[in-house]
């Protein structure tokens, strides 16, 4: 068996085109366009390129987005002045803090000053705390992507084995609420987990989310499954060049699977595309509109 190979590009590119609509829908409604704002600390060159690709993508959607850039010295009295600024502006739908910060801000400070309503990465405890409630909120981008790409794969999902490797509040366990919440039953694997192969090979559907390249061997793989592969890893190679690689051994793996995401070109995409859906759900939300069922 060779797996269908899920196209993340082609299912972000179809995502955007969705959010599009969405984001011109809610001007037309409401007279003001979705707002996202990017804040960044200091000049991490990395840092960024992500920014000005977050507020790029953003803006290609009909998006208004923005950056404040504050300067690396920035306090961390400074940096939670900015957010509750951007929480009390009603013009801004989704606000994102860009990690890491400089050391002498706390990570957990700015997302406890953050608001869920405005949460567009998913961060949030209030957001985790929804999540696990089955209560509406903001979901994790990278998570809420792979669910999707799972259900264009997997129209049902009761009853499903799923198991999820990594447990990381970013990744691991909002994938695990959201199988959850479909009704898989759902295990939860990490570094202490024990004889791993033979809980993946449980797995009706595997997510690797570790950030150990080719982990995932492609006799873990049961046969029929669905593969997501969440995993970038920068591989340096002898002759100087480098290469992405994921946590499962694709080429073995698609032998196994009955679908499987590719690295790159699966996860990171949607990724990127569930921020701008998640900040066109915040500004419905905001505004008491249903945003169209089938974004
Ligand atoms: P993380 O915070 O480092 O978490 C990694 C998880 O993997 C931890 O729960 C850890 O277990 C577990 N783990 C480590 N070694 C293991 C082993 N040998 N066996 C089983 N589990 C093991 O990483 P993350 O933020 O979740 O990211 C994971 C990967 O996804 C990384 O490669 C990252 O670059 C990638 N990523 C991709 C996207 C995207 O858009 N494509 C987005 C986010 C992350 P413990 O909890 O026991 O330490």
């Amino acid at each position: 068996m060779t797996a269908q190979v899920i196209d993340g590009k082609a299912f972000a590119a179809a995502v955007r085109a969705r959010v599009q609509d969405a984001a011109h829908a809610f001007k037309k409604e409401t007279g003001t366009p979705v707002g996202l704002t990017v804040v960044l600390v200091g000049n991490d060159p990395a840092s960024e390129i992500y920014v000005r690709l977050k507020v790029a993508d953003a803006r290609e959607v009909g998006i208004e987005s923005r950056d404040v850039k504050l300067p690396a010295t920035a306090t961390e009295a400074e940096v939670l002045d900015v957010v509750r600024k951007l929480n009390a502006d009603p013009s801004v739908h989704g606000v994102l803090v860009q990690f890491p910060v400089p050391s002498q801000i706390r990570q957990e400070a700015i997302l406890d000053t953050l608001s869920p309503d405005k949460d567009v990465d998913g961060l949030t405890t209030l957001s985790a705390g929804r999540l696990t409630s089955g209560r509406p909120g903001l979901v994790s981008c990278t998570p809420q992507g792979c669910l999707m790409m799972i259900k264009s794969v997997r129209s049902k999902l009761d009853g499903l084995n799923a198991v999820v490797i990594g447990r990381s509040q970013l990744v691991g366990k909002p994938m695990g609420q959201l199988l959850l919440a479909e009704n898989c039953t759902v295990t939860m694997a990490h570094s202490k987990t024990r004889d791993l192969a033979t809980i993946a090979r449980t797995a009706d559907i595997l997510v690797a989310a570790v950030g150990r390249a080719e982990m995932v061997k492609g006799d873990w793989v049961k046969p029929g499954a669905v593969v997501i592969d969440v995993g970038m890893n920068r591989i340096e190679l002898p002759d100087g060049k480098s290469k992405l690689l994921g946590d499962v051994a694709y080429n073995e793996a698609k032998e196994h699977a009955a679908a499987i995401t590719p690295v790159p070109g699966g996860v990171g995409p949607m990724t990127r595309a569930c921020l701008l859906r998640n900040t066109v759900l915040a500004a419905c939300a905001a505004k008491g509109i249903r945003p169209p069922t089938e974004l």
